[in-house]
């Protein structure tokens, strides 16, 4: 019998119910469980891929082509498990499988109804997750918070089925608890305001985590579990971290997972989180500080980077310096600035390594291909991430190749030189304007090409799926993008000194390209998202290449 956790949010998002969520799930796995987590989404649309991520923070991709919020990240990252489709659902998703199936008639002629037609659906979806990762309990994040229109129906399908099997489900709510400084307080009644919102829709929660800057103390406990109906044991204290990765250890501190468990009538099979506590004296020892520059696009207002949109770079980055027994130090790069003022680019001397990650349209480009000539130029460690590699073909067809005015044909539709272009698969989808979900998408083949940087940084890593043909090492990758290195211009890069380290064998498309190093020590761009797999106790085997290229040149 499966067990349920949901977890919803109360008094304002951005408490990071996916850091709660996953974290729990983390800790049940230390105890013995098969667990997985689900995230819902409250929105119409389909997918996160159609979302701007300054809205919505990065879209997450999974190996079987879904685009997804970033919480699916975090939950493969704290459980170290792959998750797609299943996990994932949207109000859009669920109402297009209701449709579809009314119009098949599988209603069997009965009058639809939002309830229970529509919760009905998403229990069918929860149970369909469960049973594709064969877990015994299955965490389910409610996005948005109680009170909002958006999220009824969720809480609905986790009040049926908590009333159809009482011992087998519990409902965790993750609030704030503001400190306003002029009275220097910890407040708790916005809490028991979301409290008596998920009281009014038939829900009692089982939990509530106190989210705020403080530790919660006893009379605020006390207080919280009066008036919200909660056991002071059932209240958890969840203060603000350094690294979301304490949490899980912080959890288990308190004793939170033995408590669910008992809720649910199951008894841990064994403690260990000994894989988490390594992690987390691997973060406290790494002292020897690696500079690394991010250039971003996505910026808020004014100078502040919404660092939600490179979630995984930035993860990504960290796994692989920890491994490293370094301390990653992060900096923002705004490539606009390039644009107006060359000399503004020796800011770059100041790093140990750049890295230029995914993006889309026009705004900061030139920008970058100036940045990607300095780091090439000055020798400055470089890792370009799917657009970050488009962009150095981009840079390298026009300084070194002398092809003028080469580009992009995302950018430049009539460019002489069109060294990227559309696959030739998406030529129709751009064309007939079928945006959603139609970019080449989740974990595709790149057979390495050996004597490569990354053949020797792909060489026995664990994280990557791998499997050999011929005896050429093959991986497989994520990707979202639709655009591609030309192959008509192929042969001139290769013979202007361009390595084309990996390639997808099937479609002959290029994956990785590198300089070699007896020209620069570390200039590598890959057509796909690394960061996307890159977990905590398994950092990327690329990032770790590039931080150690990054270490050599803080100590050289
Ligand atoms: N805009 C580029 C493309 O569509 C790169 C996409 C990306 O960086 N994710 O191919």
């Amino acid at each position: 019998m499966t067990k349920y956790i949901f977890v919803v949010g109360g008094v304002m998002s951005g408490v990071g119910k996916g850091t709660v969520t996953a974290s729990l799930g983390t800790v049940l796995q230390g105890k013995g469980f098969r667990v997985t987590a689900m995230k819902i989404d409250p929105y119409v649309n389909v997918d996160a891929g159609t979302m701007n991520p300054i809205e919505h923070g990065e879209v997450f991709v999974t190996d079987d082509g879904d685009e997804t919020d970033q919480d699916i990240g975090s939950y493969e990252r704290f459980l170290g498990q792959s998750l797609g489709k299943v996990n994932y659902m949207t109000t859009g998703r669920v109402y297009q499988t209701v449709i579809a199936r009314e119009r098949n008639l599988e209603y069997e002629g009965r009058c639809v109804e939002v309830v229970p037609h529509i919760p009905e659906e998403v229990i069918r979806r929860i149970d369909a997750c469960a049973a594709t990762r064969d877990a015994e309990i299955v965490l389910i994040e409610v996005g948005g918070t109680v009170g909002e229109y958006q999220n009824v129906l969720f809480l609905e399908a986790a009040r049926l089925l908590k009333l159809e099997r009482p011992k087998d489900v519990v409902v965790m709510l993750v609030s704030y608890l503001p400190v306003p400084g002029h009275i220097g307080e910890m407040k708790t009644k916005p809490t028991q305001h979301a409290t008596h919102l998920l009281q009014a829709a038939g829900i009692q929660p089982d939990f509530i985590v106190a989210r705020g800057e403080r530790e919660l103390d006893a009379p605020r406990r006390r207080k919280l579990s009066m008036f919200c109906n909660v056991g002071p044991d059932d209240v958890i204290a969840a203060p603000d971290v350094a690294s979301t990765y304490e949490v899980p250890i912080n959890f288990d501190r308190e004793g939170v997972g033995d408590r669910v468990l008992r809720k649910l009538g199951l008894r841990p099979r064994q403690r260990d989180l000994s894989a988490w506590k390594g992690l987390l004296d691997r973060i406290a020892t790494a002292t020897d500080e690696v500079h690394i520059a991010v250039a971003g696009k996505y910026f808020s207002t004014g100078n502040f980077v919404l660092s939600d949109v490179y979630l995984s770079v930035i993860e990504a980055i960290r796994h692989a310096a920890w491994a490293e027994g370094k301390k990653p130090v992060l900096t923002w790069l705004n490539t606009e600035v390039y644009e107006q003022d060359a000399t503004a680019l020796a800011e770059l001397d100041a790093f140990d390594g750049v890295i230029i990650p995914g993006g889309f349209g026009s705004r900061g480009v030139d920008g970058k291909i100036r940045a990607i000539q300095y780091l090439r130029e000055h020798r400055i460690p470089y890792l370009g991430l799917c657009y970050g590699m488009q962009l150095a073909c981009v840079e390298f067809a026009r300084n070194v190749l002398q092809l003028r005015g080469a580009h992009t044909t995302e950018i430049d539709a009539d460019t002489k030189y069109p060294v990227i272009a559309p696959m030739t698969d998406q030529i129709a989808k751009l064309k007939a304007a079928a945006f959603g979900g139609t970019m080449r998408l989740g974990a595709y083949a790149c057979r390495v090409q050996r004597k490569t940087i990354a053949a020797s940084a792909y060489a026995g890593t664990p994280v990557v799926q791998r499997s050999y043909a011929n005896g050429d090492l093959v991986i497989a990758e994520r990707h979202r993008h639709r655009y591609e290195f030309n192959n008509a211009f192929r042969k001139q890069f290769v013979a202007g000194g361009l390595v084309i380290a990996g390639v997808h064998p099937e479609r002959d498309l290029v994956e990785i390209i590198e300089l070699p190093k007896t020209v620069h020590p570390f200039f590598v761009g890959v057509q796909y998202h690394p960061e996307l797999i890159s977990r905590p106790l398994q950092p990327h085997p690329l990032f770790v290449a590039f931080i150690r290229a990054a270490g050599a040149r803080t100590t050289s």
